[in-house]
């Protein structure tokens, strides 16, 4: 048996099996259910935020409480789950002025734009 293979196999099957315990349908229900959020100062539509967020983590090192998260690797996109870990809309915003593309702009001020 390949190595990798079944060492992928086992990480799968122990991802699925958690799923279907009771607390594994409780986070997943959770984070299915949560109110998701772009940082304050999120360009105003989904397009032009992503054609500008490079998904270079400034935000999320920047914010005081830590509730930017980058969510998925592979798109690197910041997001706010706002039901566990709100915006405590931190004085100076140090997430806007950590952007470097002007993905989170203060023109656009605090305003969190929830996304799917
Ligand atoms: S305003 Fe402050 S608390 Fe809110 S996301 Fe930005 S850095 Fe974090
Ligand atoms: S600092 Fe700006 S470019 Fe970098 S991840 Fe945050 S929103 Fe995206």
């Amino acid at each position: 048996v390949d190595r990798k293979q079944f060492f992928k196999d086992v990480f799968c099957l122990t991802i699925d099996a958690f799923e279907k315990t009771k607390i594994g349908q409780t986070l997943t229900h959770t984070v299915e259910n949560s109110l998701k959020h772009r940082p304050p100062g999120a360009q105003q539509t989904e397009n032009a935020f992503l054609e500008l967020c490079t998904g270079c983590d400034a935000c999320m090192s920047a914010c005081p409480v830590n509730v930017i998260l980058i969510e998925d690797l592979e798109k690197r996109d910041p997001v706010i789950y706002s039901e566990e870990d709100p915006c405590i809309h931190c004085p100076g915003t140090p997430c806007i002025s950590a952007c470097p593309t002007g993905a989170l702009d203060r023109r656009f001020g605090t305003y969190q734009r929830s996304v799917k």
